[in-house]
């Protein structure tokens, strides 16, 4: 929050010297709020380090040696002293869910770092939990919660669908809907299902309806796949943009907690971008965020509504809290075939792009990713030489020869360590599941993030012990893993935890387009950083993750924890 005095001090920079001259008999040009100092302050920039950090409002004024920061210090700048500890550009949480991770913390989460409660392993607890969230919520109109549940897709790794009798013992009068871990599904109860008005008869739209899990009789079991997600969730009553705001308050402090000062959200639209507004003037929102326009596993078409949505996004959001040039198209499901064919998803792409919007695509398999990149190319092609900054969401399954064309082509590879390693469902192909290393070797740009809720909780420091360990992370048993697999044999696609602290910091920034005013630490740019408890670039790599988030600072106010 830049304070209207220094603001005016900002525009004067000549008079203020000679003012601060003339008062302390100092020779800077700038006056600072507060300044850090005596601390292992990585910039980001060029590997270089710094022990000191001056900020005014908020913008990074000056970094460099204590000596030198401290020429911007007048009688009433706030010194503190570091003591040594790391300071870190603020993370960028490159792939988030904001609102369905608010939503879990605000409902019942059976699936976090400490514990796993399943219907199929505790079915009794399972019930047993709902109720009492249920007993302890008489307000609310529909029950919201998060939980790994059998989605009866077919998959080798996936259970039978879950059967809705089960919410249906745990809230009998009122709608009970649980959130997917992966949110490609929802198990609702019969309340639910009727508030949606899914009963034996099919739905109209064919798509939605393919993804209605029936049982052998016709009747739907509660599993809503993919795209059958939507027709539940038109059916919420809406939700005021107030309590909205609740919820996602608490959501954004979460990630806070963990360093994160900005993120790309991938669902959701203009609702969404309200909410956020909303928080921005009341002087809230603690995250910046950049919108991506989707819904889980549902395909864009270029409707004039659609159309005028991206329209008024841009036009009214663009600047350093919330932006909104980003589309994002999933190119196959959980698991699923291609939602479009090549030709569909390469008309409509390249339309965008002429618009001037920017896309990203969810990639799973290897053919999705290609799909995407030969669209990619085609637009390029077709529409000429521009900064596009295109992305590939995931791409941890590659084909070999596709491997080199995300350096060739500028296209963004963004992964989230939580999913690599050891997982029952990473199939490696032609090369390594995740091959980051050699993404990087090829020059490619990558970028890590959470996929928050999808994995949990959304640390970036996690995440760097998991990117160079290559092992599944678990807060409790960091050695070990959730699925008892210690590694995935692939130690050579690791990368260090310098060039994983980028891809949460700088290459976070220019794929968002923010490398002006982010991802690294110098004068000028906003004044986002992290206070860790150690240097993580120095510790053993297993206890990366264990490292304290002692304070979180965005735009120059601490937002989460204290300074020391
Ligand atoms: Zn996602």
């Amino acid at each position: 929050m830049v304070r209207k005095s220094k603001a005016d001090y900002r525009k004067k920079p000549a008079l203020m010297a000679l003012a601060l001259g003339m008062v302390a008999g100092a020779t800077t040009a700038h006056a600072s709020d507060l300044v850090l100092t005596n601390g292992r302050i990585y910039t980001a920039a060029g590997g270089q380090w710094a022990q000191a950090i001056a900020i005014t409002g908020g913008t990074i004024e000056k970094v460099g040696s204590n000596v030198e920061v401290l020429k911007t210090k007048t009688a009433a700048t706030r010194v503190v002293d570091l003591k040594g500890k790391m300071v870190v550009p603020g993370f960028t949480d490159d792939h988030t869910h904001i609102w369905f991770g608010s939503l879990a913390l605000d409902g019942f989460n059976f699936s976090t770092e400490n514990e796993e409660i399943t219907p199929e392993k505790n079915r009794a607890v399972f019930i047993a939990r709902i109720k009492a969230y249920a007993k302890a919520h008489p307000a609310y109109a529909v029950l919201i919660g998060r939980a790994d549940f059998g989605r009866g897709t077919g998959a080798k790794w996936d259970l039978p669908a879950a059967d809705k009798a089960i919410l249906d013992e745990a809230s009998p009068d009122r709608p009970l809907v649980v959130h997917n871990t992966s949110e490609h599904a929802l198990w609702v109860n019969s309340k639910a299902l009727a508030l949606a008005g899914i009963g034996d008869k099919p739905l109209p739209d064919p798509v939605e309806e393919k993804y209605v899990v029936r049982d052998a009789a016709g009747h739907p079991t509660g599993v809503l796949n993919e795209a059958a997600q939507e027709v539940m969730e038109r059916a919420l009553p809406p939700m005021p943009i107030e309590e909205k705001d609740r919820i996602l308050r608490v959501g954004l402090h979460y990630m806070n907690s963990f360093g994160i000062t900005s993120a790309a959200i991938l669902t959701g639209g203009l609702d969404d971008l309200k909410a956020f507004d909303a928080l921005r003037k009341r002087g809230e929102l603690t995250v910046r965020v950049r919108q991506g326009f989707a819904a889980v596993a549902v395909n864009h078409h270029l409707t004039p509504a659609f159309l005028a949505d991206l329209e008024t996004a841009r036009a009214t959001w663009h600047d350093d809290w919330i932006s909104a040039n980003l589309v994002k198209f999933f190119m196959d499901g959980y698991p699923t075939a291609p939602l479009y064919t090549p030709e569909q998803y390469t008309t409509i792409i390249a339309e965008l792009d002429k618009r001037g919007f920017s896309v990203t695509s969810h990639a799973l398999t290897p053919a999705g990713a290609k799909m995407a990149l030969d669209g990619y190319q085609a637009v390029e092609q077709a529409n000429g030489p521009r900064d596009r900054r295109f992305r590939v969401e995931h791409g941890d399954s590659l084909y070999a020869a596709d491997l080199p064309r995300f350096a060739r082509l500028g296209v963004v590879v963004s992964s989230q360590p939580a999913f690599c390693c050891g997982g029952a469902d990473s199939e490696a192909v032609e090369v390594p599941g995740n091959p980051w290393n050699s993404l990087l070797k090829s020059g490619a740009k990558l970028v890590f993030s959470s996929d928050w809720p999808c994995s949990w909780p959304p640390s970036p420091l996690a995440g760097i012990q998991q990117a160079v360990e290559r092992r599944q992370y678990n807060i409790d048993n960091a050695s070990g893993s959730r699925d008892g697999l210690p590694n995935d044999g692939h130690p050579e696609e690791a990368v260090t935890a310098e060039q994983a602290l980028l891809a949460y910091t700088r290459t976070a920034a220019w794929a968002n387009g923010t490398e002006g005013k982010l991802g690294t630490l110098e004068a000028g740019k906003l004044a986002d950083l992290v206070v860790l408890s150690r240097d993580i670039l120095a510790i053993p790599a297993d206890q990366i993750g264990k490292t304290n988030v002692e304070a979180t600072v965005v735009g120059g106010r601490v937002v989460y924890g204290q300074l020391p």
